[in-house]
């Protein structure tokens, strides 16, 4: 979409980005200064089993802005070693999205890239005494893994000799054995503080066809163990992921110690001949707190369940938080960038409001959207001393604050639609607009006055008639008098129908996932999130571009809906109205 809109000036060292100067960003100027790195290289690491949400966009923002401050690189990694969640059509959206953002990676990675080496790798733990097969069921290992307070237990399976170890890892590999029988794990220290390093398993058993790597493999590695090793092979310097992964951090360095890859080379052969390069880091994980934001959902279960629910219309529903969505409702790259840019990085987990998130899109369009005219909840106003069929041509700027976006030409006419709400017969106190009897200025066309009021049987009003004053064109002596309102309109003889979906927050309540009501987020979404009205363009903003944006003067932020608009047919969605008007919850 930023093609669509209006370049922005190149930065300049004045208005340059100050530098930012987070704790890992400290930590990255460190270890270059230092030499510890010459070079600093990081990845974004999504699993293929969703599409990526603004929570997501976090990490990417600081993975690969990081990556591009220090002239470093950063790979795109799937992390696809759980095939039974993953799916072809995820790994399309989430390249889509990153590229979308404005990023492009290094490499494309696939966990399931070095299935060969993980598993030599786990031969090797075995042969150096350092992992064991282990038969116990699942809820064994629960009983034996003890909790905060008591140290676990030793599994009985955990002395096997090394060549029955292999042996059995072997036939694993082979599929010899039916899901969930045995387990591969790390021989560590059952009474470990941290319950991660007590024996944690790092090969499954899993009859499941892979999406990669098809039914090549009936044993996939673990997260922790598959994350650290997948870091250490691609050189990875700085590995950063969320808080929760804090008490990880000594089982990821275990992984990549004992493994070792670079005294290795045996292990990292199936890479040479897959024509991947040979690197073996040692790769530093960092943690950071992970965005949230009120008003939202943003685990991907109930993203999903959203969608398949029907309770949203798919994960592009410009409601959801998910980055195509975002992308639908009308965000831009540059938003979510300055988004990302204000939320900052740190271990403090905080909760973001979501008026941070709209603060940021509105500010990004207001200097890229042009400005145009649209009438939302059309009324007729008829301006009875012009002649039938009066029609005649207007030049507006396209912005007001930016001379080089130029100007457009409005058609005007006779009869015009102006906003409902712009009309009131009986104006509470304060009222600046239109009202029986008093006068209005027209955006750019003169100064109006309602004369009479048509209404039909049940006392709704459906029309206005009235007159414009010729005296007070603009540019005339008689367009200087003061007049309390200007009001935004256009011609009805040229205007052109549009679909306008009108989005708001998709839940009602800051918390939707809070449970302890009773109640689920199913019950808190909001029913006046999706309007759909009927309302009318000017010429110049129904021959849009899927994508474009606009101001639509005094009511909002609207983008020509991705995939159904047309100029023949135009729908747009309203991104963010102009200003923060949010009540509920
Ligand atoms: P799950 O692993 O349960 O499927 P996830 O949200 O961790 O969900 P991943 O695809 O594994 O999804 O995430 C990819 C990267 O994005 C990880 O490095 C993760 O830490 C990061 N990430 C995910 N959610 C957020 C968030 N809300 N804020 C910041 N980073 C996030
Ligand atoms: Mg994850």
């Amino acid at each position: 979409m930023s093609e669509n809109l209006h370049p922005t000036a190149d930065a300049t060292p004045e208005n340059a980005p100050a530098e930012k100067r987070d704790f890992i960003r400290q930590i990255v100027r460190e270890d270059l200064a230092s030499g510890k790195h010459t070079a600093i290289k990081t990845r974004f690491p999504p699993e293929p089993n969703g599409y990526l949400h603004i929570g997501h966009a976090k990490s990417i923002c600081l993975n690969f802005g990081i990556a591009g401050e220090f002239s470093g690189v950063c790979n795109l990694r799937f992390d696809d070693t759980n095939p039974a969640r993953e799916d072809p059509e995820y790994v399309a959206a989430i390249q889509d999205d990153v590229r979308w953002l404005g990023f492009e990676w290094n490499e494309l990675r696939h966990a399931s890239d070095y299935f060969e080496a993980y598993y030599l790798a786990a031969e090797k733990l075995i042969r150096d005494g350092k992992a064991f097969v282990c038969d116990l069921s699942a809820e064994e290992v629960r009983a034996y893994r003890g909790n905060l307070t008591e140290p676990g237990r030793n599994s009985p399976y955990r002395e096997r000799s090394v060549e029955e170890n292999l042996d059995l890892f072997r036939r694993m590999r082979a599929g010899e054995f039916p899901d969930g029988t045995r387990t591969l794990r790390a021989k560590i220290d059952m009474a470990s503080g941290n319950i991660n390093l007590r024996d944690p398993a790092i090969y499954r058993i899993k009859h499941v066809e892979h999406q990669n790597t098809g039914n090549a493999w009936p044993i996939y590695p673990m997260y922790d163990f598959a994350h650290a090793l997948g870091d250490a092979l691609e050189g990875i310097t700085h590995s950063l992921c969320t808080l929760e992964f804090e008490d990880h951090r000594p089982l990821y360095d275990w992984c990549v110690d004992n493994v070792d890859f670079a005294h290795d080379d045996a292990l990292t052969q199936p890479l040479v001949d897959k024509g991947l390069p040979r690197e073996a880091a040692k790769p530093r994980q960092i943690e950071f707190s992970r965005l949230n934001i009120n008003y939202t959902v943003m685990s991907k279960r109930k993203l999903m369940a959203l969608v398949t629910e029907n309770l949203v219309d798919g994960w592009d529903d410009p409601r959801m938080p998910t980055l195509q969505g975002l992308r639908r409702r009308g965000y831009t790259p540059a938003a979510m960038r300055l988004f990302a840019e204000r939320v900052g990085i740190s271990k403090q987990n905080s909760l973001i409001d979501f008026s941070v998130l709209e603060g940021a899109l509105r500010e990004v369009l207001d200097s890229a959207a042009p400005r145009r005219m649209a009438v939302i909840d059309p009324l007729k106003l008829v301006l009875t001393n012009l002649p039938e069929g009066h029609a005649e041509t207007l030049t507006f700027s396209n912005h007001p604050k930016d001379e080089s976006f130029g100007t457009r030409e409005m058609p005007f006419g006779r009869e015009l639609w102006i906003e409902r709400e712009d009309f009131a017969e009986v104006p509470p106190k304060g009222w600046k607009r239109l009202v029986p009897g008093g006068e209005i200025r027209l955006r750019g066309a003169g100064i109006a006055r309602v004369d009479e009021v048509i209404k039909d049987a049940d006392g709704n009003v459906v029309e206005l008639r009235g007159w414009l004053d010729p005296e007070s064109r603009p540019g005339m002596e008689g367009a200087n008098r003061k007049v309390k309102g200007t009001i935004h309109w256009v011609s009805a003889q040229h205007a052109v129908e549009a679909e306008i979906r009108l989005y708001d927050r998709l839940f009602s309540v800051q918390n939707p996932d809070d449970e302890s009501e009773g109640k689920t987020y199913r019950d808190y979404l909001n029913p006046e999130s999706r309007k759909v009205v009927t309302g009318y363009l000017e010429p110049a903003a129904a021959s849009a571009t899927p994508e474009q944006s606009f101001q639509f003067e005094r009511t909002g932020y609207f983008v020509a809906d991705r995939h159904d608009h047309t100029a023949a047919k135009p729908v747009f969605n309203r991104s963010v109205t102009l200003r923060d008007t949010w009540t509920a919850g």
